[in-house]
């Protein structure tokens, strides 16, 4: 059993990328805002791996440093050393850094082309649980296309069987102590193109997991077409907009707050029906698109919204969210009123703000406090609401 609280992973970044000919190497290119090998070391860093390690080219260490910063991993969780003339060197030179620092041969090593940026957490815990359970595993994909050999003349000679074949990816996962040794064997015989061949050379069983057909390896201009592409349907952020409003008491017998009619000595005045909680909703909802606010959109010189259920306005704000490409997460409100008191309608505004909003009362947050007498809102004289939204744009 390998000692899974030791994982480390090796990013051979050191190549020159002569097949994608001119600019910079293919680990350095950029990918979205930011270089290929940013992207790839993002992805890597995974809890459980630490440290990740690096092969750079010696000319390549303001570049690696400028990637490794981009990819916000913690700076102590990455390292680099100098790589060698080919893949195999690098390798090799990577795994004596580790085995340098002290780590342990019964720990994990995970062997990664930094050229492959899209590493995700499933295809790295399968890594790292086919490490757990064999000396050495490599991610794989099926076949789909039919397979060839030609001759010499380019003519087809044979079709091998396809249902035996696998593509093979990386990150492949090996013992430490196994693959460090291994690398030891065959320093003079440079020429393997990954370490699981290499592995297998010495002896060693290589087991397999299912790998991930977006773990392509950027080779080509048109790979980092395909990649680019990738990067942006996969982005997603998630904005949070603010709301806050206020509405003074006038003469009345019932107030509305958060879409609920409430029974009170006392209204509120507004244009429109003068629910600050909804009103700063629909207030926090702009926010998260920078559409401006409520009174753009609802101007109260317009008479088209007198005594207008202000319902009207957050279901415009939702509208514009939507139509951004926003999808709302969450929203929270916080109510200061001195009275009437909100406790016996919070639930009743919870169900009708998750109805106008399409979303489980769990995602609805409604609060309230008095001002133990201070200010306006101690004095009767009105009350506010505090809003929060939070809206994920993008995939995910
Ligand atoms: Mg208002």
């Amino acid at each position: 059993m390998a000692n899974l609280a030791h994982v480390a992973m090796l990013v051979v970044a050191a190549g020159r990328g002569a097949r994608m000919g001119v600019g910079a190497p293919k680990q350095y290119r950029p990918l979205g805002a930011r270089p290929v090998l940013a992207e790839t070391l993002a992805r890597a860093a995974l809890a459980e791996i630490n440290p990740i390690l690096t092969l750079i080219h010696a000319d390549d260490g303001a570049a690696y440093a400028e990637a490794a910063r981009l990819s916000n991993v913690a700076p102590t969780r990455l390292t680099s050393a100098t790589g060698g003339a080919s893949r195999q060197a690098s390798v090799r030179l990577g795994l004596e850094a580790l085995a340098a620092a002290g780590f342990p041969e019964d720990g994990l090593v995970l062997i990664h082309d930094a050229a492959r940026p899209f590493l995700n957490e499933a295809v790295l815990l399968r890594a790292i649980l086919a490490g757990a359970r064999h000396e050495a595993a490599i991610p794989v994909l099926p076949v789909a296309d039919t397979l060839a050999t030609l001759d010499e003349a380019g003519m087809l000679a044979t079709n091998p069987d396809r249902a035996s074949m696998r593509i093979v990816q990386t990150p492949q996962v090996f013992r430490f102590g196994l693959i460090h040794a291994a690398h030891q064997r065959f320093k003079a015989q440079d020429g393997f193109t990954d370490d699981a061949s290499l592995a297998c050379a010495a002896g060693h069983d290589v087991a397999t997991f299912a790998g991930d057909a977006d773990l392509f390896k950027i080779t080509q201009e048109a790979d980092l077409a395909r990649a680019t592409l990738l990067l942006q349907a996969g982005e997603s952020e998630s904005r949070s907009g603010i709301g806050y409003d206020v509405h003074a008491f006038t003469e009345g017998d019932h107030v509305m707050l958060g879409g609920v009619k409430m029974p009170h000595n006392r209204a509120l005045l507004g244009h429109s029906d003068a629910d600050p909680v909804l009103h700063a909703l629909t207030d926090a909802l702009l926010g998260t698109i920078g559409d401006g606010d409520i009174g753009v959109h609802f101007p109260p010189s317009d008479e088209k919204w007198r005594g207008a259920s202000s319902r009207v306005f957050l279901e415009e704000a939702a509208r514009r969210v939507l139509a951004a490409g926003g999808r709302i997460l969450h929203v929270d409100t916080m109510i200061l009123s001195e009275a009437p008191k909100i406790g016996p309608y919070r639930a009743a505004i919870t169900g009708k703000i998750a109805e106008i909003l399409g979303l489980s009362e769990g995602h609805v947050g409604v609060k309230a406090t008095t001002m133990e007498g201070l200010g306006f809102i101690g004095r009767r004289e009105g009350i506010a609401a505090l809003a929060i939204a939070t809206v994920r744009f993008g995939r995910g």
